[in-house]
């Protein structure tokens, strides 16, 4: 049986949600614009309105909605996640007042499943409590889809792991209370077993930020960079600041970014369906050539693409976070690839004509429209690019098929008719056929 409805009860918590993210989410997002603003523990403005709101989102039993009960989340299980999601997609500041911003749930992610209990008490509780952001530091500036080009590296000295070289889009390093970097440790392990994952408080010292790299809905000369470009120079750690085992680094990894995927598509989901309703609007209030801007072909084109692509795109998801939920661990990982890809590609389109039927407002910083333009070929790059998710889909897919036994594909008409003909020979020769 194929179920497409949601419980009354949870759908009362999706109405609440829904009217919290307007009234009380979306004036954060005019007051405090800029990208890295909900990270911005420091601003004591941003942090007084913030407080209350998240006192709310608890007694509604709503914080932190992507753990599990032992983690002091709800454990209400992707599906139900991916539509509270839709929801906290629809604004920049919600994920932050709900307790599911990332970078940091997947860094809690991975500190619930490799911490040891020190580390759990010391990064994962302040943490979870949204006291502290985090900052999970991979990517290398000489290239970061490819892990085994990394050479950022930590060697043992005594009891110390010393830290040297560099790390590039460390997402909001410059707020962060601890950096989770992966680094090098056996350079001649295989491939995936030369890295490990080893956790640095901010103040240690020799980790220098060589600059905030403003990406392009951010402002440069305003210093308004989210995206870490950080040198660890001879930063020491204790042996036992590594998360996981030697050699696990590359697995650590992979347990948060699945994750980060999926949810990342979850909020897609509610951007583009914001960015359609402001389309529609747009239709059915702007008049050219003596009629609405819905009443031209072209314009119910952009309305029924759009509608049609994010509806395909809604159940690839909604059915991606019930196989999450209902098969083993790792069934949808296929899935999540093929999110990832079309997460990009969807919100790409859907802002385009959004900004497109805005006319020149739509360019302007008038409307939430330019800066989530603006944001789309991010989402193709954050997380793998699409081409190694392509990739990653297209290998799956062939895995089940075979070579054709001959000549011809096995649809080779000509060929299978000729099995048919043989089948019922008898009856087609009776027949004079
Ligand atoms: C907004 C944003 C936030 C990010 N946050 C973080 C973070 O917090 N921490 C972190 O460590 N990293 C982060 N990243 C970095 C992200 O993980 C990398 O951008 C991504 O892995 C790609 O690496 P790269 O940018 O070096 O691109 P490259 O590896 O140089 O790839 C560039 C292009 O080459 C092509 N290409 C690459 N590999 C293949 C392949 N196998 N097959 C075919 N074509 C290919 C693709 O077109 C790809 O887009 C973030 C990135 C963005 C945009």
């Amino acid at each position: 049986m194929w179920e497409f409805f949601t419980e009354p009860e949870f759908q009362e918590k999706l109405d609440w949600m829904t009217a919290f993210v307007r009234d009380e989410c979306e004036p954060l997002d005019l007051l405090f614009p800029r990208p890295g603003d909900p990270y911005d523990v420091h601003n004591k403005a941003s942090r007084a309105i913030l407080a209350p709101l998240r006192e709310k989102v608890k007694e509604q039993g709503l914080w932190a909605c992507h753990l599990g009960p032992e983690l002091g989340g709800q454990g209400y299980g992707q599906l139900k996640l991916a539509l509270m999601n839709e929801i906290l997609g629809r604004s920049g500041w919600a994920p932050t007042v709900f307790g599911t911003a990332a970078p940091d749930t997947g860094n809690a992610e991975i500190l619930a499943l490799y911490g040891t209990e020190e580390q759990k008490a010391r990064y994962l509780q302040p943490l979870l409590e949204g006291n502290i952001v985090s900052t999970f530091s991979m990517t290398e500036p000489q290239g970061g889809s490819d892990p085994k080009e990394f050479v950022c590296k930590a060697t043992k000295d005594g009891d110390e792991w010393v830290i040297d070289g560099e790390k590039w889009f460390s997402s909001h390093a410059r707020y962060a209370s601890f950096f989770i970097v992966m680094v090098v440790t056996d350079p001649d392990a295989k491939p995936y077993e030369r890295m490990s994952m080893l956790i640095v408080p901010a103040e240690t010292p020799g980790i220098e930020i060589i600059r905030n790299v403003a990406t392009m809905n951010e402002r440069d000369d305003m210093d308004e960079g989210t995206e870490g470009y950080i040198r660890y120079n001879q930063v020491r750690v204790p042996l036992d600041a590594m998360l996981g085992g030697p050699g696990e680094g590359f697995k650590v990894a992979q347990a948060r970014l699945g994750g980060g995927r999926v949810h990342h598509a979850m909020r897609v989901v509610g951007k583009c369906q914001r960015a359609f309703d402001m389309m529609c609007e747009r239709a059915v209030s702007r008049r050219t050539q003596g009629k609405l801007l819905a009443e031209h072909q072209f314009v119910q084109g952009f309305i029924a693409d759009s509608a049609i692509q994010l509806q395909q795109f809604r159940l690839l998801v909604l059915q991606t976070a019930w196989i999450i939920d209902n098969r083993p661990h790792g069934a949808a990982r296929t899935h999540i690839a093929m999110c990832k890809v079309a997460l990009a590609a969807v919100l790409h389109d859907v802002l385009q004509r959004a900004v497109q039927l805005h006319g020149s407002l739509g360019t302007t910083q008038e409307t939430p429209l330019g800066p989530w333009w603006a944001y789309a070929p991010q989402l193709a790059l954050a997380d793998g690019p699409t081409e190694v998710h392509k990739a990653a889909v297209a290998k799956q897919m062939l895995r089940g098929y075979q070579p054709a036994p001959g000549l011809f594909p096995t649809e080779h008409i000509p060929t299978r008719r000729a099995a048919a003909r043989a089948r019922y020979a008898a009856i087609l020769e009776e027949h004079d056929l």
